[in-house]
């Protein structure tokens, strides 16, 4: 193996370490950061993640307020504890946990979030802020990958880029906000002719696909930066139960200058820009009295 490993954990640590001292600051000045979590439903892997983002916030002096929903919740109560949260000035930053149960409107409730409190980045205002490279809370796993990128020195300025996965919630702002930090990108997606092609002249490959171990090592440049994004879980076999990436971690670690391991590389910087973006929006309450 000759890649080197961007070690997510370890990255976490660090940031994570600096942002409970921001949220103690934050604190001291009478601004308690506080988010807000909403799951509806019992689906395993959100559970999971939200268990997960408590604790964090915990860990790092955020306040958490956890709202669960039964599976057949009615959305209008939903829309009812988003308003009564949007107007509580002790909530900086309104999570929900996606997906959503059928007979919810996602978009509606993702819209019925106040702006200022968005910290998963998914109001169309703050993706309209975002494309125009203003001001705005990132979504959170994308923004996570650009600073993976930035703390390895992974140059992204001209760089040629492929992000695989065009999904509003990681395929559209990675490709955004590496075109935003001077890269040249190609997004590909199920309809794209020979991905191949594309992934092998890319100097950085994000794979948001949703399919495990997708990219091999010989649809990648030798000493590429490559990105994994995916959560899977291997349903059959003697690895069943076990979680993978979009990466086939061992044919691209081979090639490859740079690979995140899944688990332990994308998936705690999601959590972590979480914990940045409520302290954030918490900073800017405070800025304001
Ligand atoms: P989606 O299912 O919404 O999007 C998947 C994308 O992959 C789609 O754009 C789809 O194309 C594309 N795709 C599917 N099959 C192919 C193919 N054969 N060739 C090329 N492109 C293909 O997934 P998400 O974006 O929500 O998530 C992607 C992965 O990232 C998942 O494994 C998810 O679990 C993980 N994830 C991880 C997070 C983390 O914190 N690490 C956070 C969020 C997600 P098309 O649009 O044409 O259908």
């Amino acid at each position: 193996m000759s890649a080197r490993i961007l070690d997510g954990n370890a990255l976490s640590a660090q940031l994570r370490g600096r942002l409970a001292d921001d949220a103690a600051a934050l604190a001291a000045r009478g601004v308690q950061p506080c988010l807000a979590v909403i799951l509806v439903g019992g689906d395993p892997a959100s559970s999971v993640y939200v268990r997960n983002k408590v604790a964090a916030c915990e860990k790092a002096g955020i306040k958490s307020l956890r709202f669960d929903y039964p599976q057949d919740a009615d959305p209008a109560s939903v829309l009812e504890r988003i308003a009564a949260l949007n107007a509580d000035p002790a909530v900086h930053g309104i999570l929900v946990q996606l997906p959503l149960p059928r007979q919810f409107n996602e978009k509606a409730v993702l819209e019925a979030i106040a702006v200022g409190k968005d910290v998963d980045g998914f109001h169309a205002e703050n993706v309209g802020r975002l494309s125009q490279g203003q001001e705005a809370f990132f979504p959170c796993t994308p923004h996570g990958v650009m600073k993976m990128l930035e703390s390895a020195g992974i140059a992204v300025k001209g760089a040629d880029a492929v992000v695989i996965g065009r999904s509003n919630i990681v395929g559209k702002p990675m490709a955004v906000l590496l075109t935003n930090a001077g890269a040249t990108v190609t997004v590909c997606h199920s309809q794209t002719r020979d991905l191949a092609a594309h992934t092998r002249r890319a100097d950085i490959v994000i794979a948001a696909v949703g399919r495990p171990r997708f990219v091999t090592g010989d649809m990648v440049k030798p000493g590429a930066a490559v990105i994994d994004v995916g959560i899977n879980r291997i349903q059959d076999g003697p690895e069943a139960g076990k979680l993978c990436g979009d990466v086939d971690f061992a044919s691209v670690s081979a090639v490859a200058g740079a690979i995140s391991p899944v688990p332990g590389g994308v998936g705690p910087m999601t959590i972590t820009m979480l914990l940045a973006n409520t302290i954030e929006a918490a900073r800017r309450v405070a800025d304001k009295r």
